[in-house]
């Protein structure tokens, strides 16, 4: 038999899930109730107007995807590519490329253009892809988990009205952490997730759509190709409706209702804030030590940083070491940045002054003098 579960207790500051609010925890062992129940779509309710807050959007048709940041994904795509619409992708990193290779799942014609890892698009070079790609949807990545860089959004939605195609942006790494303001920046699809900026456990992840995109949807020839996703049903369940379409999973749920109402608690702003004021501890107290961040300091993100692994250092073995010694969790690099290296994540309750403090403290330890 097995014994019960003595899962160890690790500081997250790596890419994600960072570790969840204790009062999400405590939030998420309540007794769940069922999916149709009056205090569920109540709960329900509350999120979608939480989220709308976080995202800053006023879309009715903001939920929460009962999947991890992938699921949500997905939904953006499933419900708004229809087969040979051109999709242009800014890849700067590894998400960059799952759109990619999602988009073209759902049959579009994928074109992308490119950027280092950790580096970013300029205004100028998507208004000469979009001139030349005229696609029905660019897709970016707000903020590049693999890289660290934070792609500015400022005029970006003009672009796109101007050459008519939907704006779709991944905010898995920014939400909640790094100031967003969907509307204002005239996005018109977005996901996310619930383990990092937002202090909760994996599993409910936000997506939002639109107006336009809405009526993309709404005009398609063909049906969605992907039915848990499908939004014409989904918003069944999460509108006015309220017609079953999945067991939804409530105690994931009451983390997430939790959380928002954290967040809501503290002010968004202040919790952006304090996202950059600890970050900012964060690259000081590391370049003390010698240690020095890759992306170029405008483009910093205050979620996660990617850290040089120094000359002749085993960045795999100081994680290891990090892990095994300090209970610490920290990101290695990933394609172009694989070897070169280490993510540190520090997002939602994890960016405190203690979380430096910590990592630091036991680099001091791991790292050859
Ligand atoms: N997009 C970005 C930028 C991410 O960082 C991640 C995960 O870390 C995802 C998408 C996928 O999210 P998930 O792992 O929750 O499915």
């Amino acid at each position: 038999p097995l014994a019960p579960l003595a899962a160890p207790t690790r500081l997250l500051l790596g890419p994600g899930p960072s570790n969840a609010h204790p009062d999400v925890l405590a939030a998420m062992s309540q007794t769940p109730v069922g999916h149709l129940d009056p205090a569920f779509l109540q709960l329900m309710d509350e999120i979608q107007a939480q989220l709308r807050y976080v995202w800053q959007t006023e879309n009715q048709l903001t939920i929460a995807v009962s999947g991890t940041g992938t699921a949500a994904m997905e939904a953006t795509l499933a419900n708004t590519v229809e087969p040979g619409d051109v999709v242009l992708v800014g890849v700067a990193g590894y998400f960059g490329n799952r759109l990619v290779d999602m988009a073209g799942r759902y049959g579009a014609d994928v074109r992308s253009i490119t950027k280092s890892w950790g580096q970013v698009f300029s205004l100028e070079e998507l208004r000469t892809a979009l001139e030349t790609h005229r696609p029905a949807i660019l897709a970016l990545v707000h903020a590049e988990t693999s890289t660290g860089a934070r792609q500015p959004l400022e005029g970006v939605g003009d672009l796109c009205r101007e050459f008519d195609c939907l704006l779709l942006l991944d905010t898995v790494t920014s939400l909640g952490g790094v100031p967003i303001f969907l509307d204002e920046w005239k996005v018109d699809l977005a996901y996310s997730c619930s383990q990092k900026g937002l202090g909760c456990s994996p599993g409910a992840s936000p997506f939002t759509m639109g107006p336009r995109a809405i009526t993309k949807m709404q005009q398609r020839k063909t049906k969605v190709a992907n039915w848990y996703l499908d939004m014409n049903l989904l918003g069944k369940y999460w509108g006015s409706d309220r017609v079953y379409h999945h067991t939804a999973p409530i105690n994931l749920y009451y983390g997430l209702r939790e959380a928002l109402r954290l967040i809501g608690e503290e002010g968004l702003a202040n919790c952006w804030q304090r996202h950059q004021k600890n970050v900012e501890y964060l690259w000081q107290s590391l370049e003390e030590i010698g240690l020095t961040p890759h992306v170029e300091r405008e483009f910093r993100l205050p979620t996660l940083t990617t850290v040089r692994i120094p000359e002749g250092v085993d960045g795999k073995a100081i994680a290891r070491q990090l892990l095994n010694e300090h209970n610490i969790e920290v990101g290695g690099g990933l394609g172009e940045l694989a070897g070169k290296v280490w993510r540190v994540g520090l997002m939602g309750y994890n960016s405190r002054p203690e979380s430096v403090d910590r990592l630091v403290a036991a680099l001091k330890q791991v790292l050859p003098q």
